[in-house]
């Protein structure tokens, strides 16, 4: 079946007036009544952007120069946003899957089923065989909200979110060795840096318009030092790359580092008064020479001495990683080891001297401060200290001793439903059947399941093994705030209702809590009202949000944390006279190199690493569907670099299978110079059998339980032509949209 909606099913949805527009439905003589200001769904730049409103329906933007961060600037996904609001595939009224089979229901007849189901879990296997599964494309204040669902709502331990695939082992490190889980600076501090670090972060697909301040800083006389096992677009901006093997960051960290410290480029001053636990990190980095270094992250050893230099010698500069040092089960350590060079040189707390993690998710910084981590409650609080769980226990009026433990990640979630400890869960605001590692391990997971809800606004390849699928709502649809990555609180705004039976998702959270007969919890009439309790749970925390309004932050164009009181005009820079450690000192950690989980071997002897393109967000449930970005990026491929495709007599575009431990994918194979002989790329936007995740490796870092998908073992196969698979068929179930057809 083609993917294409049929021209007459469009029409009929949406009116004549779709006849003769171009794709997307967009006419030059629109009478647009309404304009409202706020912030594109997607990454963690949050650029600005103005949704124009047509009789109550959203029919496309403008640029919003107002804003400071973007300008009016915007991506290829940020200028086709609003397409997915009334996208023909929306989800427009609940579903519950008989026989096997979605029918529509009313929401007395889902919301009354889900409750029925979960009482009845409970009441046999306990509070806890419930899981919630949340994630960080949500406004902070559904965040905090699915936090309080799960502990007030349903009494169970098991929550965790889909931040835990993407920045958490920064957060852990920001917190071992600052105290606090945020950007320490302000994105306009780029610009004043001379030297840049940017590690394991390709910002030009995946951060593109955080570009606009990477370019500054070239204009005011910059220099880049790109580390990546790609010549991303990124990397090819930069001064000096250094193209490491995946795994090996904390080899090159360290070997910068002693370079840094041979050349007596160190700020002794800044170490001894605003640090603690130097000696055991120099003791320790001795050994690592740049020869040493070189031979195990295949970087050039003058290189590795080239970027210790820059960046010691500069007398201002600033380090940026994101997924590609993280996402590793060292990837606590490699981000530590980058925090250690930018702690020996005292670069940080001023103009242009800083660090941050790039946070990919559009809300990834909100949505790992308000209590929806499986360890966490609000205001960067943690569950395992009592003052914080009695804090907030009376702020929710919860009796203490009802307040659950920590649970685990969701990793270890999966893990727990296979073992039949979970046997419920409720998802929102994710794909787990393309995002999580090793997706056929996920597949029987889910289908083990006994109950499964999914709340989303698109059917996705996950809520097709749902027993309810309830209709949320889009970013348009509601109102909120968001924390960009350089820790700015923004706000989104309402510009329509939601399609059809569609509701806002924090409505559908409060009644569901609401029937199960916790509704004193959640007296929510708005999201307003949610904001104003999360700022009261927030108080006093590391990420205070009581001085934060809503009125402050249009009036001021984003508030940064903290922000303590109602007259505080917020901290955009973190650490400037102390860090957030008890003594008000940053901690150095000294790290050893331990290297990925599975290393090549003569069965699989290629590096698998995997990561994104600038046309797809993240799982592709929104952008799939959107026709420009699919016309750019249809289908995901395998990076080889000619060397090897020579050596196995493969051609350009020539389909190929790749294959690791947990399953094999077939891939059209991209040769290209770009990648490292020993290595392999694939993007992971897509799901089933071109899912880059059937092969990735599910092993976690000991202490932020992030998956390793940047690293694992895999071998390539020329494959023959009835080997080849055809697209588009093989899904288990229909799609939403042949449901809604009646076929
Ligand atoms: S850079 Fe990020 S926030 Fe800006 S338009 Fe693109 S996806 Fe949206």
């Amino acid at each position: 079946m083609s993917k294409v909606e049929n021209l007459e099913n469009i029409i009929e949805r949406f009116g004549p007036h779709l006849h003769d527009a171009p794709d997307g439905g967009w006419q030059a003589d629109r009478v647009i009544d309404k304009v409202v200001p706020t912030h594109c769904p997607y990454c963690g730049v949050q650029c600005g952007m103005n949704l124009l409103v047509e009789k109550g329906k959203l029919v496309g933007f403008e640029p919003r120069y107002d804003f400071p961060v973007n300008e009016g600037r915007l991506c290829p996904k940020g200028v086709t946003a609003y397409l997915q609001t009334h996208h023909p595939d929306r989800l427009t009224h609940p579903l519950i899957k008989r026989n096997g089979v979605f029918e529509k229901a009313t929401w007395d007849e889902a919301l009354d089923l889900v409750v029925l189901k979960f009482k009845e879990l409970q009441a046999k296997y306990g509070k806890d065989t419930l899981g919630v599964y949340s994630g960080s494309s949500l406004t902070t204040e559904k965040t905090y909200l699915m936090g309080k669902f799960a502990r007030a709502g349903l009494g169970t331990r098991y929550i965790d979110y889909n931040g835990r695939l993407c920045m958490v082992s920064a957060g852990a490190g920001n917190y071992k060795a600052f105290g606090v889980d945020r950007a320490a600076n302000p994105w306009s501090d780029i610009p004043l840096a001379e030297v840049l670090i940017i590690a394991g972060a390709n910002c030009a697909e995946t951060f593109p318009v955080l570009n606009k301040y990477l370019w500054q800083q070239r204009d005011n006389g910059g220099v880049w030092i790109v580390i990546d096992p790609r010549e991303t677009a990124t990397a090819r901006q930069g001064d000096l790359h250094l193209q490491l093997k995946p795994g090996t960051d904390v080899a090159v960290a360290n070997g910068m580092l002693h370079v840094i410290v041979k050349e007596n480029l160190i700020d002794e001053e800044f170490i001894k008064s605003r640090t603690n636990d130097w000696d055991q990190v120099k003791a320790g980095i001795e050994k690592y020479t740049p020869q040493v270094c070189s031979e195990i992250s295949g970087v050039p050893a003058e290189k590795i001495v080239q970027g210790g230099l820059l960046y010691g010698r500069a007398k201002t500069g600033m380090i940026m990683h994101a997924r590609g040092i993280e996402h590793h089960t060292n990837g606590v350590d490699n981000v530590l080891s980058y925090i250690n060079i930018v702690l020996a040189t005292g670069k940080i707390g001023s103009p242009g001297k800083g660090y941050g993690t790039i946070t990919g998710q559009g809300n990834g910084q909100g949505g790992r401060e308000m209590g929806q981590k499986a360890d966490q409650l609000p205001g960067q609080r943690s569950i395992n200290n009592p003052e914080d769980r009695k804090y907030i226990s009376e702020v929710w009026d919860l009796p203490l001793e009802e307040m659950p433990e920590a649970g685990v990640s969701v990793v270890e979630m999966f893990g727990k439903m296979r073992e039949k400890e979970i046997r419920g869960l409720i998802s929102i605001c994710n794909n787990v059947m393309v995002s999580l590692p090793d997706t056929n391990m996920v597949r029987e997971t889910l289908e083990g399941l006994d109950f499964f809800v999914c709340i989303d606004f698109f059917m996705s390849e996950s809520s097709r093994y749902a027993d309810v699928v309830l209709p949320g709502s889009a970013w348009s649809e509601d109102e909120g705030v968001t924390a960009s990555a350089e820790g700015r609180v923004v706000k989104i705004n309402k510009a329509n209702e939601p399609p059809g039976e569609a509701k806002v998702d924090w409505w559908i959270i409060n009644e569901i809590a609401k029937r199960m007969g916790r509704g004193k919890y959640f007296p929510f009439n708005s999201p307003r009202e949610i904001f104003d309790e999360m700022r009261a749970a927030s108080k006093g925390g590391k990420a205070d949000y009581y001085g934060i309004t809503y009125e402050k932050i249009e009036k001021n164009n984003g508030i940064f944390w903290s922000c303590p009181t109602l007259d505080h005009p917020g901290t955009p820079r973190l650490f400037e006279e102390k860090f957030s450690l008890p003594d008000g000192k940053a901690k150095f950690h000294a790290i050893e190199y331990k290297g990925a989980d599975e290393k090549p071997d003569e069965e699989f002897p290629m590096i698998l690493t995997t990561g994104r393109v600038v046309y797809q967000y993240l799982s592709g449930n929104q952008t799939r569907r959107i026709g420009f970005l699919v016309q750019q990026c249809p289908e995901p491929y395998v990076e080889i670099h000619p060397e090897t495709a020579q050596k196995m007599k493969i051609n350009d575009g020539e389909r190929v299978k790749v294959i690791s431990r947990r399953g094999e994918g077939i891939f059209p194979a991209l040769v290209v110079r770009t990648i490292r002989p020993d290595t392999i790329f694939i993007p992971y936007h897509w799901g089933e059998q071109l899912a880059a995740n059937q092969l990735t490796n599910p092993a976690l870092d000991p202490t932020s339980k992030i998956p390793e998908f940047k690293a694992c073992a895999a071998r390539i196969e020329k494959i023959h032509s009835r080997e080849l698979p055809i697209l588009g068929k093989g899904r288990k179930g229909a799609s939403l949209s042949e449901v809604q057809r009646g076929k």
